[in-house]
């Protein structure tokens, strides 16, 4: 399945923060949204880094409570692997199991157009199989 048709599904919404906001603040994003990563973006469309749950953790053995007063460009990850949406989902789960990641931002020309997770990504795949597997079941039974 292509990217774009999975963002059709979704929608393109990406919960952002800017460089210069509190590990404090972006936890508290990261909770509001119910999400595991915040891209880190100057203005809301350019892909600056990206910030996820383990980065806070390893933000939080490194310097303990004091961590929480860092800044998301101090934990993030700036070298950001992003994708187009002519890619496809099974390319990013192949690249996300490689790389050890859960996120891809989704872009074009360089702008911010969506995020898509490992989950939305499983679910995608999973859909697909189930949809593939019914359509043998009934050109063998003849339905
Ligand atoms: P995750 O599994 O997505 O929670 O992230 C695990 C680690 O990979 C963290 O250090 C993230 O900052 C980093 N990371 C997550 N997504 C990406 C990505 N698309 N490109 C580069 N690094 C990433």
């Amino acid at each position: 399945m292509l990217i774009s048709q999975l963002l059709q599904r979704k929608g393109g919404n990406v919960a952002t923060v800017a460089p210069s906001t509190t590990i404090s603040e972006a936890v508290a994003a990261l909770a509001a949204h119910r999400v595991g990563a915040l891209v880190v973006s100057a203005d809301g469309t350019s892909v600056d880094g990206i910030l996820s749950e383990r980065d806070v953790v390893r933000g939080l053995a490194a310097h303990g409570p004091a961590s929480m007063d860092l800044t998301a460009s101090d934990l993030m990850t700036a070298e950001v692997v992003t994708c187009s949406k002519e890619a496809t989902t099974e390319q990013l789960m192949a690249e996300m199991t490689a790389r050890r990641f859960r996120h891809v931002p989704v872009t074009e020309d360089n702008r911010l157009i969506g995020i898509v997770s490992i989950g939305d990504v499983v679910n995608a795949r999973v859909r697909e199989l189930e949809t593939e597997a019914e359509q043998l079941t009934n050109y063998i039974t003849g339905r």
